[in-house]
C-alpha cells in the first residue's frame, strides 16, 4: 500500500497516466541512503520538471531521512495502443456546372461510391454502369470496372467488376476516372479523388460534403 504523494497539477496529470502497478511499484520502492533499502516514502510531494520527469520528494518511513526519486517520462506509461483508424477518401463528383464532395471509407467499393454519385443526383439505380480511365472516350480505355464484369454478362478481360473492388486499390490522390451510368442515356460524371487521408473517427456510411449546382434530371417531366 501506499499513499498517494501531493501533486501540483501538472505532476497529478502526468501521474495519471502512469499505471496503477506502476504507481505502488514506484511509491514502495524508494531507496533510502541511510538504510540502504528501497522502500516507501512518507509526507510526499510530486512535482513536474522541466525534462517531463515528476520529481518526488519526501521521508524514509523507516529512519525519517529525506528521499527522492525521479520518476522519468514515460515510465510506467502504457505504450500508447495504437487507435483505431481507417483511411477517408475524398472525391470530387463533377457533370458541367453540377459538383459534389463525397467522402467514402476504405472498406468501401466502387459499387458504393455509385450508389452515393447516383443518390447524390436523386437518379433512381436502375441502369447498368461503369468506371473508366479514358476520359473522353470510356470505350477506349485501358483501365475499367463495370457492373456487367460482376452480374456475368460481356466484359473486357481484366475488367474486375464494381462489386468487390475497394476504391483504396483504385484510387490514389489526383486519379480521375469517368463514372458512366445507363449505357442508354450515356451520363458521365468525372470522379476525381482528392485525398486519402487516415482518420480516426470511425464512420461506416459515405457522406456527402458539399453539393453545388443543379443536379441533372433523370426523366425530364417525370416527378417522383
Ligand atoms: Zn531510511
Amino acid at each position: 500500500m501506499y499513499i498517494t504523494p501531493t501533486f501540483t497539477p501538472a505532476a497529478l496529470e502526468r501521474w495519471a497516466k502512469i499505471t496503477d502497478d506502476s504507481k505502488e511499484r514506484i511509491l514502495t520502492h524508494i531507496y533510502c541512503g541511510s538504510c540502504t533499502t528501497g522502500r516507501g516514502i512518507r509526507d510526499a510531494t510530486g512535482e513536474l520538471h522541466a525534462s517531463g520527469c515528476i520529481i518526488l520528494h519526501g521521508f524514509c518511513p523507516d529512519c525519517g531521512g529525506k528521499v527522492c526519486r525521479v520518476v522519468e517520462p514515460g515510465e510506467g506509461v502504457p505504450p500508447v495502443r495504437k487507435g483505431f483508424t481507417q483511411k477517408a477518401l475524398t472525391f470530387h463528383i463533377r457533370r458541367e456546372s453540377f459538383f459534389v464532395t463525397l467522402v467514402h471509407s476504405d472498406k468501401h467499393t466502387l459499387e458504393d461510391l455509385a450508389e452515393t454519385i447516383i443518390r447524390a443526383v436523386d437518379f433512381d439505380l436502375d441502369h447498368c454502369f461503369g468506371f473508366y480511365d479514358k476520359l473522353g472516350r470510356p470505350g477506349a480505355s485501358k483501365e475499367e470496372y463495370t457492373l456487367f464484369a460482376d452480374i456475368g454478362e460481356e466484359s473486357n478481360p481484366g475488367d474486375p467488376g464494381v462489386q468487390t473492388t475497394a476504391l483504396v486499390d483504385v484510387f490514389r490522390p489526383g486519379k480521375k476516372l469517368i463514372f458512366l451510368f445507363d449505357y442508354g442515356h450515356d451520363w458521365r460524371f468525372d470522379v476525381t479523388c482528392k485525398s486519402i487521408e487516415e482518420t480516426s473517427s470511425k464512420f461506416r456510411k459515405p457522406k456527402v460534403l458539399e453539393k453545388q449546382g443543379t443536379p441533372p434530371i433523370q426523366y425530364p417531366g417525370y416527378k417522383h
